[in-house]
């Protein structure tokens, strides 16, 4: 049997750049500085001492290699490294711990820390995605607090300076993509009014927030036990916070509120790459791969 991590750009430099070139140039390579793609006019720069990936640009008479304007701008981790790591977030359901990453790769815990969000970065959605749904598509949209256990959770204002737990909001169209977001001081109401489609049909609980947003709506009524009726229900978004919290509980157990929009990208992501939409593990990877462009973050930012 092949095992998915045998394969040559795991271990292999030249592999892995040339991987990597083949996600981000798909018709060959464009030169960063002046645009020019005229393969013709782009030349592999070889030798012992060169850097792998390097070309020259015979317009510009400039140098550049796929890192340039991605995530991967400034990294000195082996690509190697870094498919590693991609290949380990897009496989793993709950996804990885800086620590875990960090052991496998070896290198600093600053490293696999930073690795990790610029991950995230380039799984984040473009930001001209639009709203979710659209005529003839349903929208399921929900939210859930993340306390650690629904024993400890308090409804704000019950409790004198006790802090309210973290919210986080999902719309999702059945079938098609999720998208979430950490509420902090942002209400649901203003949130469905960005991020939800108006021609879409909707289906929610009972909750207050849902009603009278859209002119489709539907919702079932959870305090009266009703769960389901025909199609309208919220169990694909149960489903999605079910794994966003055992991912939050049993792999990262502690994500800093304001870095929670960044893990909620990751788990965004691999659920709209799911399996159940025909993608796996290593074309899920090479998706991450390709969205990585235009995609910079600095390591004094990215706190
Ligand atoms: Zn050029």
């Amino acid at each position: 049997m092949n095992s998915n991590l045998n394969a040559p750009h795991f271990k292999d430099e030249q592999a892995a750049y040339a991987y990597v070139e083949a996600w981000l140039w798909p018709t060959g390579p464009v030169c960063p500085h002046c645009g020019n793609c005229d393969q013709g006019r782009i030349r592999k720069l070889a030798g012992k001492s060169t850097r792998p990936g390097l070309r020259k640009c015979n317009e510009c008479r400039k140098q550049f290699t796929v890192k340039v304007g991605t995530i991967f701008e400034d990294s000195h981790a082996p690509m190697t490294h870094w498919l590693q790591a991609i290949y380990l977030m897009c496989s793993s359901k709950k996804g990885i711990s800086t620590r875990q990453l960090q052991r496998m790769l070896g290198g600093s815990m600053k490293t696999a820390w930073f690795m990790g969000h610029r991950i995230r970065l380039a799984m984040a959605p473009a930001a001209n995605s639009g709203p979710v749904g659209g005529a003839g598509k349903t929208v399921e949209a929900d939210a859930t607090y993340l306390s650690k256990s629904p024993k400890t959770r308090k409804a704000p204002g019950t409790a004198v300076n006790a802090k309210p737990a973290p919210q986080v909001f999902s719309l999702i169209e059945r079938g098609g993509a999720i998208r979430s977001m950490y509420l902090d001081d942002k209400n649901i109401r203003g949130a469905l009014a960005v991020h939800l489609h108006d021609d879409s049909r909707l289906v929610t609980d009972g909750s207050v927030s849902y009603k009278f947003q859209v002119a489709n709506h539907e919702s079932v009524d959870h305090s009266k036990f009703e769960w389901t009726r025909g199609d309208v229900h919220t169990n694909t978004l149960e489903g999605f916070f079910s794994i966003f919290k055992r991912g939050l509980v049993g792999v990262y157990q502690h994500m800093d509120k304001k870095h929670l929009d960044r893990y909620l990208s990751e788990f965004d992501f691999r659920m709209n790459t799911r399996a159940k939409l025909g993608v796996n593990d290593t074309q899920r990877t090479g998706m991450a791969i390709a969205s990585a462009r235009g995609k910079r973050l600095q390591y004094k930012t990215a706190h």
